[in-house]
């Protein structure tokens, strides 16, 4: 019989930075709901043993995060097709015969953050631009076609990466060099910075934002800082702006909504509590 006290966690290597204990552990909170969410810090060689025992433990499944999110998926029984085309995953979810079915929801998260700041947002809208071609980068692609993008430009330091997407996803997918950034937002839709250019404690991102329209909306998935330098320079110039924030909430609803049997809201008091953390 399945037990009502619910648990779950966060494998990583390392995994004490990980923000998702606070995240879950405040929904259980929220909803009245016994159990709990943890961090397992799991070697590499480690994976395959950790994967295999969720069921022997009772949990109800996990978070997969860096450096296990691709690697996790030879150790499941079933993956999403949605997370197959990711090349990755980050949530598992032990089913009711025990079986370990693993799912994407990094995506899903990159759309909700946008539609919070414009709840009309269409992936369709006009041209999108990314900076970066990193395991985020793909998880977004995937998610732009999904909405119906037509014209998304990759742009890379590293072109044959940028290339690698544009050859798996087809027409609809454009790598360019790295140099042609500035270039490269005429006419755009959506800039989206997924390399760790703006973090705390790395280089801020160095693009001349002349020719991005003011209709843009500008997002970037660092949230620590909040408001990175693009993010900055993009408000100044009066450009509609999201930060990483919203994706690392929202890709946590549909895992929680697996495990624990609801599907949770992204509150001010959420938000209040992960930013308490920084
Ligand atoms: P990743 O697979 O390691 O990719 C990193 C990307 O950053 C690559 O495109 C890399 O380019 C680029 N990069 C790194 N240093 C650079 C530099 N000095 N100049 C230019 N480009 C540089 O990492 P990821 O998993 O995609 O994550 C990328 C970022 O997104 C991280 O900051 C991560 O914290 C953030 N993230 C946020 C969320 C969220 O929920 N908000 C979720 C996932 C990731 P090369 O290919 O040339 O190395």
């Amino acid at each position: 019989m399945k037990s009502t006290h619910i648990m779950a966690g966060v494998m990583g290597w390392p995994v004490s930075h990980s923000r998702s204990p606070v995240i879950h552990n405040h929904w259980i909170s929220e909803y009245g709901l016994s159990g709990a969410y943890g961090l397992f810090p799991v070697h590499p060689s480690q994976l395959e043993a950790a994967i295999r025992g969720l069921q022997a433990l009772g949990l109800a499944g996990c978070n997969i995060t860096i450096p296990h999110k691709v690697d996790a998926m030879r150790f499941v029984d079933w993956v999403d097709p949605l997370a197959v085309r990711m090349g990755a995953i980050n949530t598992i979810v032990v089913q009711q015969d025990g079986a370990l079915h693993g799912f994407n929801h990094d995506g899903y998260g990159y759309v909700q953050s946008l539609r919070e700041a414009q709840p009309n947002w269409q992936a369709d809208t006009g041209p999108a631009v990314i900076l970066g071609a990193g395991g985020a980068a793909r998880a977004i692609v995937v998610s732009l076609l999904d909405g119906g993008a037509t014209d998304i430009r990759i742009l890379n330091r590293t072109l044959s990466k940028a290339d690698d997407l544009a050859q798996e996803f087809g027409m609809a997918v454009r790598a360019l060099n790295w140099s042609e950034r500035a270039d490269a937002l005429e006419g755009a839709a959506l800039l989206v910075n997924t390399t760790s250019l703006g973090m705390n404690g790395e280089s801020a991102l160095d693009i001349d934002l002349s020719k991005l329209p003011i209709s843009a909306l500008v997002s970037d998935i660092i949230y620590v800082p909040l408001e990175t330098p693009l993010l900055h320079a993009a408000r100044l110039k009066g450009n509609t702006t999201v930060n990483g924030l919203g994706m690392l909430l929202h890709q946590a609803r549909p895992a929680f909504h697996a495990w624990f049997g609801v599907m949770p809201q992204v509150t001010p008091q959420l938000k209040n509590a992960i930013l308490a953390t920084f």
